[in-house]
């Protein structure tokens, strides 16, 4: 982890909060390369379960919203007794609840007991007074229940069907920790899928098969990824069943995806407290009930650091350390740099144009400084997929070099053919050069 921290920091990934005060505990601050990562993550995710799919739609709902939505949920009383954390574990326990002073799960070390809510207040409006509190949300889950209807309404869905919303959810943890894994502000990627009663057990199955594999399709390694099922005395009290997807984080397995199945908790929440009506008519069986709510719950920190960890590598390469960065090109900050192999105007030239012509469509990086050596490491560290040197053959024949991150072989390859040959690399897909006289199978 240590390692990792500082390469962020270094090469510009994360940053601590507000760094010339001293920081803001457990606050960060995304750079510019971990900016492109954490979008193409959420992009990965948004393709992935809303752009793929036709039973899924988007959302993106308000922070604030109207504090009956947390008297609802049950997050204004749930959180509102004197608790205490586990250090370890980080469950929290109403301090009624203790016997010997440790924790009942794991007998870890607990925190001070504390009046607790783990919600941000703040006031709306210009007089600060009970009646103007709101609450920054501490899950952007509730801004898709207050919506049920509207999104009945308005795109005509038939059961089953989900809505997926990322944003930004604010917790006033106890104890956080482990760079972005816990921290106050942090982002979330939720999945409401709304079914018929009866149907729940299959899709909650469904959906944990298909967040699993979303993670190894990005390249994490199976065997650091596991599901975990919650045991009945666990359950969240909405909860029928729950399964987390855990990482082995390096603190540990660790949790970074909730699967839950809701029941209709927080539709018949809702309704009770509004007095809408939250039910769906079902045209076949002629019938009005309320959905069941299968819940795939993702943290975008949480997932930015599990596919940093997982990428980080060392190799010894001749005598030197080369530290590579093995991220999924989907999901690398830059997808390719141009080197030029001298700072002569004919190349530089070439080079800069090969730049615009290619940072059309992909984020590129242009870089002359250093000896090439360096700028290979330096574009490995960062986990750049493929680096293009344009050397003064190129000037002649018109072609560039092209070398892999991981495996470090090179090729030469037409500029005429260079963007569909970095599309089919990009993708993942075969490609090859004829011995014929350069020309590609591109797999598509
Ligand atoms: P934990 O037990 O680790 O605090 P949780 O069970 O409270 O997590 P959920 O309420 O299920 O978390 O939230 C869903 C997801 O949101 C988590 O799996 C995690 O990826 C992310 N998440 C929750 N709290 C935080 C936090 N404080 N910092 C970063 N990510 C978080």
């Amino acid at each position: 982890m240590e390692k990792l921290v500082s390469l962020s920091r270094r090469r510009g990934f994360i940053f601590p909060s507000s760094e010339i005060y001293g920081g803001l505990s457990s606050c960060w601050d995304y750079g510019p390369l971990g900016v492109e990562l954490k979008r193409n993550v959420k992009q990965a995710w948004w393709q992935a379960v809303v752009q793929k799919r036709d039973d899924m739609m988007g959302l993106d709902t308000s922070i604030l919203m109207h504090p009956q939505v947390w008297a609802a949920s049950g997050h204004l009383e749930g959180f509102s007794d004197p608790l205490v954390e586990c250090k370890g574990c980080h469950l929290r326990w109403r301090v009624d609840e203790l016997g010997d002073g440790n924790c009942p799960s794991c007998g870890g070390a607990l925190t001070e007991p504390r009046q607790f809510n783990l919600m941000f207040k703040t006031s709306m409006g210009p007089v600060e007074d009970e009646a103007s509190v709101v609450y920054l949300r501490p899950e952007t889950a509730q801004g898709i229940f207050v919506n049920f209807q509207n999104i009945v309404n308005t795109t005509r869905k038939k059961l089953p069907f989900g809505v997926a919303q990322i944003g930004k959810a604010f917790r006033n943890e106890i104890t956080t920790g482990n760079f972005i894994f816990r921290s106050r502000e942090f982002e979330q990627m939720e999945i409401e899928y709304f079914v018929k009663p009866g149907a729940d057990k299959e899709w909650f199955d469904y959906w944990l098969k298909e967040r699993f594999s979303w993670y190894v399709n990005l390249g994490i390694k199976k065997e650091n990824l596991r599901l975990r099922e919650h045991g009945k005395e666990e359950l969240a009290h909405y909860a029928r069943a729950c399964s987390d997807i855990d990482y082995l984080f390096p603190m540990g397995w660790s949790e970074l995806e909730g699967i839950a199945n809701r029941g209709n908790f927080d539709l018949a929440q809702h309704a009770k407290s509004s007095n809408e009506s939250m039910t769906y008519f079902d045209e076949e069986e002629k019938e009005h009930f309320i959905p069941y709510i299968i819940e795939p719950s993702a943290g975008v920190d949480r997932s930015v650091l599990a596919f940093l960890v997982d990428a980080y590598d060392e190799e010894l390469d001749k005598d030197a350390i080369r530290v590579v960065l093995r991220l999924h090109p989907a999901l690398a900050p830059i997808k390719a740099a141009i080197l030029p192999l001298s700072k002569r105007e004919p190349l530089i030239k070439m080079a800069k144009e090969l730049y615009s012509d290619l940072s059309q469509y992909w984020m590129i990086s242009y870089d002359d400084t250093q000896s090439i050596g360096r700028r290979y490491r330096r574009q490995d560290e960062v986990g750049t997929p493929f680096c293009i040197t344009v050397d003064f053959e190129s000037l002649e024949d018109k072609q560039i070099t092209i070398r892999e991150r991981n495996s470090m072989k090179q090729i030469r390859v037409p500029i005429d053919k260079l963007s569909s040959v970095l599309v089919a690399k990009l993708n993942g897909e075969p490609f090859e050069v004829l011995p014929n006289g350069g020309s590609y199978r591109l797999g598509f």
